[in-house]
């Protein structure tokens, strides 16, 4: 190999190609509300889908009864009920959680249903007397499905494609509430589904619940995405009857927002080429779980073809694909021993690298640090741009309005360097005025409780 690069001139231009100061962030965050207008003023007209989520009226607290969920939309699905009490309280909620088999990720949709439809009678088989359904009434689900699908009303829609790994090619274009409807006949579930919700807006809604001033929710987790409350006269597109509030929930769908002010590598570019979906997702790909572990996996492969990171020869593990996970990113990222001991246990038992010396452990770290930088900082100009394009980040009336943000997803929750990151730039590019009046919270679940939520305000019944 090429002796005259060292590792630290590799993570040297890896942080000028990754840096966000803050007048780049601004323009991305400027560049992400002028995409939010284009995708509002008509179909097809942006990158961002700007869908309509036929959700015009969040939560109330007055929502009452028995209610399930199910949530798909990354490498698990969750079933969940909850028992409403009518006064802004859940009274019990149960939920069930199970892996999708790979294969079902890139198999026929009916395997994939049936497995959930069989899962979901399970769960529904095991109601306990806590929770009492009125007598006379069939059971109700919000279905949280998280990929980009063009709704067509509040209980049925199209999937538009699949994203974070899945691929049935035979779901495209396809209602799928009628996919998981016939499947759930199949395995004898008496169950009307709702609401269709993507997990963003079902974030917004279990957000909202909770805290009047939640208008914008967003995910980091697998993927990445966002949802916020629009005025209806500001959506050009939108040709259906005004809605009573005169709002409209928006499923952004940022994950495929692009902007030749992003930073990008080579790396990104070469994992865009060799992702299921080249050329889309370029946000999602440069912030979210799936693929921060990927980018690091890129950059550590350079530097040990380039200039010898860990040793003689390269260590051949390192070439396989998504085989360094976000959540082992993360572990070294926080390692705090003197030694790296967390490092040093991770290259060997994930790339079968035995000996790393602390220099070598320290650069590894460095690497996490300007990923995970890099993506949260990016999030943060995302969220900024929401905020401009529905003027809370200014005077409105000689006042800024109070603002709350949902937000969910197991990298937010988990990667706790990634989470400050993005709350500390959100403030940065804020500023002290306005930060004191925009507010992050977790909404742990929120997308399945949301989605309950949902299935009740839009029960068949009321
Ligand atoms: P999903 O996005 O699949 O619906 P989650 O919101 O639970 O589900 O997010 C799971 C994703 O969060 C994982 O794919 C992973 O990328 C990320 N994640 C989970 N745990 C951690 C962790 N400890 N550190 C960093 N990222 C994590
Ligand atoms: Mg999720």
């Amino acid at each position: 190999s090429n002796r005259c690069v060292t590792a630290a001139d590799i993570l040297k231009e890896l942080e000028e190609k990754c840096a966000t100061p803050t007048a780049k962030l601004r323009q991305i965050s400027d560049a992400m509300s002028v995409e939010m207008h284009a995708g509002l003023a008509s179909e097809g007209g942006s990158k961002l889908k700007m869908l309509i989520s036929y959700v015009d009226n969040l939560p109330t607290g007055e929502e009452q009864g028995v209610f399930y969920a199910l949530d798909l939309g990354g490498t698990n699905f969750r079933v969940l009920r909850v028992q409403l009490t009518g006064k802004s309280a859940i009274e019990c909620q149960e939920f069930a959680e199970v892996s999708i088999p790979p294969q079902l990720m890139v198999g026929t949709a009916q395997a994939l249903f049936d497995y959930i439809a069989l899962e979901l009678a399970k769960f529904v088989a095991d109601e306990s007397e806590k929770f009492q359904l009125l007598a006379g009434r069939q059971r109700e689900l919000g279905f949280t499905f998280s990929f980009p699908v063009m709704q067509l009303s509040i209980d049925s829609g199209t999937l538009i494609r699949w994203t974070k790994g899945f691929s049935i090619q035979e779901m495209v274009g396809k209602d799928v509430v009628a996919e998981l409807a016939a499947s759930m006949k199949r395995q004898g579930v008496n169950m009307r589904v709702s609401a269709l919700v993507n997990d963003t807006v079902g974030t917004l809604a279990g957000g909202r619940y909770g805290n009047k001033d939640v208008n914008i929710a967003v995910i980091l987790g697998t993927g990445s995405n966002a949802a916020y409350v629009e005025r209806a006269q500001a959506i050009p597109k939108w040709h259906g009857p005004h809605p009573k509030s005169g709002e409209m929930v928006i499923n952004m769908e940022w994950g495929n927002f692009r902007s030749s002010h992003l930073p990008i590598t080579e790396y990104d570019t070469a994992l865009d080429a060799e992702s299921l979906y080249p050329g889309e997702q370029i946000f999602e790909k440069m912030i979210s779980g799936m693929y921060l572990g990927d980018v690091l996996r890129r950059v550590l492969l350079r530097m040990a073809e380039e200039a010898n990171l860990f040793g003689e020869t390269v260590p051949p593990k390192l070439k396989t694909q998504f085989i360094l996970r976000t959540p082992e990113m993360s572990a070294m990222h926080h390692d705090k021993s003197p030694d790296l001991n967390v490092v040093g246990s991770k290259l060997k038992d994930i790339l079968d690298i035995s000996e790393t010396n602390l220099s070598t452990r320290k650069i590894v770290v460095e690497v996490c640090n300007v990923m995970a930088t890099r993506g949260a900082r990016l999030a943060a100009a995302g969220i900024l741009g929401i905020l401009k394009k529905t003027g809370r980040d200014s005077l409105r009336d000689g006042e800024i309005p109070q603002t709350a943000i949902a937000m969910d997803g197991g990298l937010y929750e988990h990667y706790t360097e990634y989470r400050h990151c993005v709350e500390n730039t959100l403030y940065e590019l804020l500023g002290d005025e306005v930060g004191k009046h925009v507010k992050l919270v977790l909404s742990n679940d929120g997308s399945g409780i949301g989605a309950a939520l949902l299935a009740a305000s839009h029960s068949q019944y009321i």
